[in-house]
């Protein structure tokens, strides 16, 4: 069975199907990305909820966990369960660099067949890890997990969610499925493509879906965090969504044109009006109202747009710096 999608195969064509779905697991190679940043209350329950599954899977794996700078024991223990088992992998790096750098790390280092990235804290349940598989075998190259319902979220977090999907969708060329996170399968041929983006801001729900393959998606009702506390407050959350819409379109300062054009072509109308009000019925003073109204209104779109404009040009200079995405102090299990 040979799909449509790997005629984009852009690796070395390694992605035969079969339709023996058993012997594709045996002879396929997993690998399970894992950021983590002051996780040491969950890691514990992560590995002994994670590996029954992939045992069950009867694939061969790996868990790469990259240790994103974190303050408490996270390291230490990562360290303690690689030496019990080789199959997990740590990247530990040398500072806090976020989330994204994080998984950028987990995607250059892992050498599966198909990738899944998966968060620390068991929100994204490892038992869909099994009917991912199952839909890669039959030819998918992405399996999304999509989250049900929100009901671990609170309202807020739900409806700006909802919000930013809506947003983004309309304003970038690039389409991200609503309620799908970063938990998802991809083929070797989607990874190979991610790695290939330069950009250094790594917005990667949007780069996930860039490449484009042949995708599908599975539902899930989204979990509480198993322990310890969430790394992303409304500030943080805030300026990630902004990041992404910048990253992923210029339409915000596009829009400047066209607010711009309508400021002035208003702007032409009651000139007119004045213009024809002072000839037909002579000069009249007053007129600070109008004056302040325009010159405030004005000046308040102007600074929007040279904010955001400043938005774009800090973009650029941070893709001309050109610095490294992560710096890795240690790896264990890489040999
Ligand atoms: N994370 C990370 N670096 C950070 C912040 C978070 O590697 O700077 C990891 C974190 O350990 C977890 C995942 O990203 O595995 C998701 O974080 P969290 O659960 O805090 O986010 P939420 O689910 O609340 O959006
Ligand atoms: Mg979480």
């Amino acid at each position: 069975m040979l799909m449509t999608s790997d005629e984009m195969d852009m690796t070395s064509g390694n992605h035969e199907l079969s339709d023996g779905a058993d012997t594709i697991a045996r002879s396929k190679f997993l690998s399970l990305l894992v950021p983590m940043y002051n996780e040491a209350a969950v890691i514990p329950v992560f590995f002994a909820r994670l590996s029954p599954i992939l045992e069950a899977a009867g694939i061969d794996y790996e868990i790469i966990c990259v240790n994103d700078g974190s303050k408490d024991n996270t390291l230490a223990l990562l360290k303690e369960f690689a030496a019990r088992d080789s199959r997990i992998r740590v990247v530990s790096f040398s500072r806090n660099f976020g989330k994204e750098p994080a998984m950028s790390a987990a995607l250059d280092f892992a050498s599966g067949d198909a990738v899944i990235p998966i968060d620390a804290d068991l929100q994204d349940p490892p038992e869909l890890i099994l009917p991912m598989l199952e839909q890669w075998h039959l030819g998918y190259d992405v399996i999304y997990a999509k989250r049900q319902s929100r009901d671990a979220d609170s309202f807020l977090k739900r409806k700006t969610a909802l919000w930013f999907y809506s947003v983004f969708n309309r304003m970038s060329e690039t389409d991200i499925p609503h309620n799908v996170g970063d938990y998802r399968l991809m083929d070797r041929k989607v990874v190979d493509v991610i790695k290939r983006l330069p950009e250094k801001d790594r917005f990667m729900k949007g780069l996930f879906c860039w490449p484009g393959f042949k995708h599908t998606s599975i539902e899930y009702d989204r979990a509480e965090r198993a322990e310890g506390v969430t790394k992303f407050n409304f500030w943080k959350l805030w300026n990630f969504a902004l990041s992404g819409i910048a990253s992923f379109s210029t339409m915000p300062i596009r829009a400047g044109i066209y607010i711009g054009l309508a400021i002035s072509l208003v702007s032409f109308i009651y000139a007119l009006f004045i213009v024809s009000k002072t000839l037909l019925f002579g000069v009249d003073v007053p007129g600070y109202a109008s004056i302040m109204v325009a010159v405030l209104f004005l000046g308040g779109v102007q600074m929007f747009f040279l904010g955001l404009m400043g938005e774009y040009i800090g973009r650029i200079y941070k893709e001309v710096k050109n610095r490294p995405l992560y710096i890795v102090q240690e790896t264990i299990g890489f040999e």
